[in-house]
């Protein structure tokens, strides 16, 4: 069994049963994420000398991808996890690793990624967190405007500006560090209603420099060479998967949707035909996703350019496929009967979540014109 049939697996006995249960209370999954965690997924991407499973990049897209076909909200919040472990594994110091990793396997926690700020928006490499320096430790103060999986992730990846002049730092920031703050009741979104993507406040937050990552300066290296891989094809992923859900629910809804003749709503022709270019297009998406996913493998030089494609393709293909699944899905669907509409709803986050689809298309434009990026 590969890691997306694993997935597949485990989504269709613990997700499917709750997944317009979490749309509807817009509540976090945490008894899928005990579920996952007790099922091994925590532990994929760390090597199996440190307890974990050694998964490739490859595991982290088709499991994100195989989780997302049943709820884009739980494929997003694994995501991220993923992430943020793969930048501590990375370049992170032995010890903070030791703890991390340890916690991960024995414990069961995982990790999320507070990045984006009110103020530089998509461009998250940007952050204009306060940071004070003292003796062996940085006091941090301002706020992360969209944190997914808010509350419920017992480590936080965070970009702040360095000592390094005009450099950035990651650093891990833990639950419960004094000082640290959700506003959950600032989290509305329209779509992906589960995933507790709220702002977090950081009041004068004192990490000891064992959780800065990585030499003083070496955060943008990190983002681009760690974090923006593992995220930019995990978003690929989810959102192939969510286009999927939305080619399978589509076709179930016309396949079942009879007349009083006893036709259904696949006989009629242009029904028909928008079938198809909705399974065209996911399954073109998802192939582009898993063609990245190789590559990268691989260590292919190009793959960050197949990468970015691939997450260019899977969101607009997941956005503009959930047009006309609701066209096909017709008073019904527009009545939310059946899933269409919280699908059509997950699918409009994929184009926001930074870099952009827009700045995303900007960068593969310059990549693949011999430009440099961002
Ligand atoms: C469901 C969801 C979950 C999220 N979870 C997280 C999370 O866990 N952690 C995290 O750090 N962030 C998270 N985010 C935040 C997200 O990644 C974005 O950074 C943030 O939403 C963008 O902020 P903004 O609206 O201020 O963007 P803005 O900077 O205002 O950009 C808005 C739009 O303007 C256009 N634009 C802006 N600049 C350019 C440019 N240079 N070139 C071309 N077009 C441009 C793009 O179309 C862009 O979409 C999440 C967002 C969503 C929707």
């Amino acid at each position: 069994m590969n890691s997306y049939e694993r997935a597949r697996e485990f989504a269709k006995k613990y997700v499917d049963p709750i997944a317009t249960k979490i749309d509807e209370e817009a509540k976090f999954p945490k008894e899928i994420f005990d579920k996952l965690g007790e099922e091994g997924f925590f532990k994929l991407m760390i090597p199996k000398e440190m307890g974990g499973e050694g998964g490739t990049i490859k595991d982290h897209s088709q499991v994100c991808q195989g989780l997302a076909e049943s709820c884009a909200t739980v494929g997003l919040c694994y995501m991220m996890h993923n992430v943020a472990l793969m930048c501590i594994l990375g370049q992170g110091s032995e010890e903070l690793k030791k703890k991390i990793v340890g916690e991960v396997v024995n414990e069961r926690k995982f990790c999320a990624l507070a990045y984006s700020e009110l103020g530089t928006g998509t461009h998250f490499y940007k952050p204009e967190l306060n940071i004070k320096h003292l003796d062996g430790e940085a006091v941090i103060s301002g706020k992360k405007s969209m944190v997914t999986s808010a509350e419920y992730a017992s480590y936080y990846l965070v970009l702040a500006p360095s000592k390094k002049e005009g450099e950035i730092d990651n650093w891990v920031v833990p639950l419960g560090s004094e000082g640290l703050k959700f506003e959950m009741e600032n989290w509305h979104g329209m779509g992906m209603r589960g995933n507790a993507s709220c702002p977090m406040e950081l009041n004068d937050v004192h990490l000891d420099e064992f959780y800065k990552i990585g030499e003083w300066g070496s955060g943008l290296g990190q983002v681009f060479t760690i974090v923006a891989p593992f995220f930019i094809l995990g978003l690929a992923s989810v959102y192939s998967g969510l286009g999927r859900a939305i080619s399978r629910a589509a076709v179930e809804h016309a396949t079942a949707r009879k007349y009083p003749d006893g036709s259904s709503l696949a006989n009629i022709e242009t029904v028909q035909i928008h079938l198809a270019n909705i399974y065209n297009r996911v399954n073109a998406a998802a192939a582009l996703t898993a063609h990245a996913a190789d590559k990268a493998v691989r260590g292919d030089a190009d793959a960050v350019v197949d990468i970015i494609a691939a997450r260019i393709a899977a969101s607009e293909a997941a956005i503009e496929t959930s047009i006309d699944a609701m066209r096909v899905g017709g008073g019904k669907a527009y009545n939310k009967s059946g899933p269409l509409e919280r699908l059509m709803r997950d699918a409009y986050a994929s184009q926001i979540m930074a870099p952009s689809v827009d700045v995303l298309t900007i960068w593969l434009g310059k990549l693949i014109t011999d430009q440099p990026i961002p």
